[in-house]
Parts: structure tokens; sequence; C-alpha cells
């Protein structure tokens, strides 16, 4: 038991957390399904450029989907086969869009392409950070931002604390939880090059009490490895104590204030899934094909799998046998999670746990009742937002004023819906509040560069305009000289020179 001081962050709840029964069983591979359906958009930022075309054989491993833009993130193929499409396809997302998807038919024989340790301490910090970019490593923890952004050592030029996230907090998941126990020298060891690159100063390990046993495999791991400056601290379980500020505050004391990055204040978050994607990476050369996903709820064997991207969530849940009075698939948790709209979307890097509904797990809920303004869904925000006041200004579509209640600072916890005795489904207006500003933002954005697309052509044509007129106008003149120092007395062609150099200065002069 760590005698670390620990700090209270505001708010926050305690759910039933229902983890018990994902934890009984060791994590197993899922088999290769018959088909994956890989998309190429994964993470935070712009959407990868697609490296091949049907028809191609690829390697696993390979890269697939290449990144586009400064925040963007590699693609991989999650085994060996043949590009049957490059294709639209239903995302595993709540409005039911579809994506472009790289689909592989498998070989079977799951070979890898040649892979190479990247020599990462010999390289310089940006060489390294590429090499995780081009590695396709993301937060495992569901945000899904490209880790090479985050593994820098700040201003300051290193970090006082690195935290790894292994809190856990949101019901029914447990993958972090397994990860912890059965590959913890892994996560330490990751957690270890994560700390040589941010040269931070520290690095604690936030676990929540209620997984005691993967707290002693990373004491247990931390000793076999003999890392240096890592420490494994138990944390009081609140939800969502797994939050980067609110695990943060908690271990540190550190508030990161709205609108500010937590390495302006010398600390960084990275979840424990990632700490093991980096190890994977840079000392293996493996890039990130896989996860380990939490199938848990209405199943026969709740349990977590090793689950290579793209493989389809019903072949997942085959393996836990959903019960038949299933009516739902909920990808993440019950506070956290979206509802899928089919269970034929694919695993994804944000695919932490897969959730299985049915009517007796998930009632409906009561009618929503006008809000009281009894103010207890503020007092439950663990960011310090006012949500009743968002979700007035949210419902009467004045977008606007949610944004300046923070609105974008709301990490769609639940914990306001979680006690609002009016049960208004507040994050889902928050939700549809955001999506509104950010269409509305898009749709600006457009207009904008429409605008100074117009505006650069009109300067473009006013320049050429100016160069060509002035191209006359010396033509003309140097021809008029030419025909006086020629004295050729032809008094008529000396006019004619004259009145096409005056209409020439004449016209550069009105244009
Ligand atoms: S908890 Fe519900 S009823 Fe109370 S102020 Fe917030 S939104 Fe209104
Ligand atoms: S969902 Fe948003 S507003 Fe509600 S408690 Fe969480 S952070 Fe606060």
């Amino acid at each position: 038991m760590s005698l670390r001081k620990l700090f209270n962050f505001h708010g926050g709840v305690k759910p039933a957390y229902n983890k018990e029964a994902s934890i009984q069983l060791p994590i197993a591979a899922a088999p290769l399904p018959p088909e994956l359906v890989i998309p190429l958009h994964q993470s935070i930022g712009g959407t990868p450029r697609p490296l091949v075309s049907a028809g191609e054989h690829v390697r696993k491993g390979q890269l697939i989907g290449a990144p586009d833009g400064y925040v963007s993130s590699a693609v991989h193929a999650s085994t060996s086969g043949t590009v049957k499409a490059v294709e639209l396809r239903l995302m595993p997302h709540t409005s039911g869009l579809s994506a472009f998807c790289v689909v592989i038919e498998p070989d079977g024989k799951d070979e890898w392409g040649d892979l190479a340790p990247v020599p990462w301490r010999s390289m310089n910090s940006d060489e390294v950070r590429g090499a995780l970019r081009d590695a396709g490593v993301v937060g495992l923890g569901g945000a899904v931002f490209p880790s090479y952004l985050k593994a820098n050592a700040g201003k300051q030029g290193h970090l006082n604390t690195l935290v790894i996230n292994g809190a856990e907090c949101e019901p029914y998941i447990t993958c972090d939880d397994m990860q912890m126990r059965e590959q913890g020298e892994i996560v330490v060891r990751g957690a270890a090059i994560l700390r040589d690159l941010t040269k931070a100063r520290q690095v604690l390990i936030g676990i929540e009490n209620n997984k005691p046993e993967a707290i002693a495999a990373m004491q247990a791991a931390i000793k076999a490895t003999g890392e240096t400056n890592i420490e494994a601290v138990t944390i009081p379980t609140r939800y969502p104590a797994g939050g980067a500020k609110q695990l943060i505050r908690v271990l540190t004391g550190i508030e990161v204030p709205h609108g500010t990055r937590s390495t302006d204040y010398g600390v960084q978050c990275f979840n424990t899934g990632t700490a093991y994607a980096i190890y994977e990476a840079l000392e293996l050369g493996r890039p990130l094909i896989s996860r380990i996903v939490t199938v848990a709820g209405n199943v026969e064997t709740a349990r977590n799998y090793e689950v290579r991207f793209g493989t389809p969530m019903r072949d997942v849940i085959a393996l836990s046998k959903a019960k038949p009075d299933t009516d739902r698939i909920i990808m993440g948790g019950p506070m956290m999670g979206y509802r899928m709209p089919s269970d034929s979307v694919p695993v994804v890097k944000a695919t932490n746990c897969i959730l299985v509904g049915s009517p007796a797990l998930f009632p409906p809920p009561p009618p929503e009742m006008p809000c009281i303004r009894c103010g207890e869904c503020a007092r439950a925000c663990p960011t310090d937002l006012q949500p009743f006041e968002m979700y007035w200004f949210s419902r009467a579509r004045l977008f606007e004023k949610a944004e300046a209640y923070h609105l974008a600072d709301c990490i769609e916890c639940g914990c306001c819906a979680f006690v609002c005795p009016a049960r208004i489904p507040l994050v889902d207006y928050f939700r549809f509040a955001k999506s509104e500003v950010w269409a509305r933002e898009t749709e600006k954005d457009a207009a904008d560069q429409a605008r100074q697309r117009y505006e650069f052509r009109l300067e473009r044509e006013e320049r050429d305009k100016q160069e060509k007129a002035a191209r006359l106008a010396a033509k003309a003149a140097e021809t008029k000289a030419k025909l006086a120092q020629a004295g050729s007395g032809d008094a008529a062609l000396i006019a004619a020179a004259a009145a096409r150099t005056q209409e020439a200065e004449g016209k550069s002069n009105a244009e």
C-alpha cells in the first residue's frame, strides 16, 4: 500500500461496477475471422491515405494507410491475405455512417512482414515520435489520440510526472486490469520508454483499489524489471477517476484548467495499453494491429480477448455467446459508450469493450421530467461544469451560449445524467450540441476556404492584368523609340506606333 499523498477531484459518482464476470478467465486470442474490415480512420485527426488496392497481397503489419496531416496515425494490415476492396463500410459509430475501409481476406498463414526493432535510444526525439506515428500507436483508453504528439518533454524540457492510467473506472470494462495482471512487465517497460522520451522525473501508475490483483502484479513487475522512478499507486475507486485530468489531480494535486494542456504543468498521461503498444512498436518493431477487448453484459461467458482490428464485433461476441434477448451492442461501457448500428461493425483501436445489452440489463429510462434546477448535476460534474445551463442552451439550440459554458470541456462521463432526479439524458443533449457545433465549424471552415480561394483568384487575375499591360506598354514604347531612331520619316508608321503606345498606356492606367 502506497503512503503517497493523494488528492480529491470534484464530483464523481459510484455506479455498480459489474467487473467480476469478465475477470474469471485469462485473456484469450480471438481467432481470425473470414474477413477483416479495417477502417482507415481510427484515430483523432486526418484520415490516412490508402496505400493498397483490390487484388494486392499484404502481410501482417504492412502499412495500408499512411498518416495524413500533422494529427493522424498510420493503419496496418492485421493479418496476411488479399485485399478484396477499399470501399465504404459501416463504421462502429452511433451515427450509422460509412467510411473507407480496407477489406482483407486472410490467407490463414498470419505471416508478419519484415519487422525491425527501432533503435530509439540512439535516435532524437522527433525520429522516435515519427516511429510511433508510423507504427499507428494511439491512446488505447478510448480517446485514440495519436501518441507521438503526446510523447514529448514539454516546454521545460522534461516532465515532472508521467502518469500511467490503470484506473479503468468505467463499469464492466476490465481489459486494462487483465493486461496489467498478465502483461505487467511489458506495461512497465513501455512506461520506462515513455519516462525516457519525456525525461519524466517520476512515473506514477494509478490503479483503483477495486483491482488488488493488478496492483500486486504491477508492483511485482516494477521489481522484476528493475526500472527506477516508477511506482504503482493505489487510488480510491470513484468514477471517473480514469479521466486523464481527474487522475492527474488525484495523483499530483494539479488542477489542469479549461483550455490548457497538462504538459504546460509538467504532467502527461498515457493508458496502460498504450504503454504496452509503445514497447511493442519500438522494441519489437510491431505496429499496432490488435488490442484487448472486454466482452461483457448479456453473454454466457464474459471475458477479455486479444482481437485484431477489423474483426466484426459479432465474431467476437459469438465467443462469449450472446443470450437470446440481446437487443443492443454498445462500444465502451454503460456510462460513456456508444450504441452500435449493427453487430457487423469492426473492432477498432477505440474498442476497449463490447457491452452486450438486453431490456432486462438496461431497462428503458423513465420519462424525462422538467429540470427543477436542483444543481445535483453540477455537484457531480468532475470537470466543474454547469450541466443544467449547458442543457438549457443545447435544448434551445443556442449552441454558442452552450459553448460559453465550456461545452467542449465536457468529457461525456455521464455523471450528471446519473444523478439527475428528472432523468434528463443530459449527455445526449451535449453530444447533439457538440455535433451541431462541429458541423457549423466545418461549414464555416469550408466557406472561409472558398472565400479565400475566390479572393486569391481575383488577386491573381488583377496581377496578371497589370503584368500584361506593363508588357504591352513596354513593347509599344520600344517600337516607338526604334522608329524614331531609324528616322525613316514615315510619318504614318510613327503615328500608328504612337497610337498603339498611347492605347497600351491608357489600358494600363485604366486597369
Ligand atoms: S440534476 Fe437534473 S434536474 Fe437537477 S439541475 Fe441538473 S438537469 Fe436540472
Ligand atoms: S457529462 Fe459532461 S457535463 Fe455531465 S458530468 Fe460529465 S463532464 Fe460534466
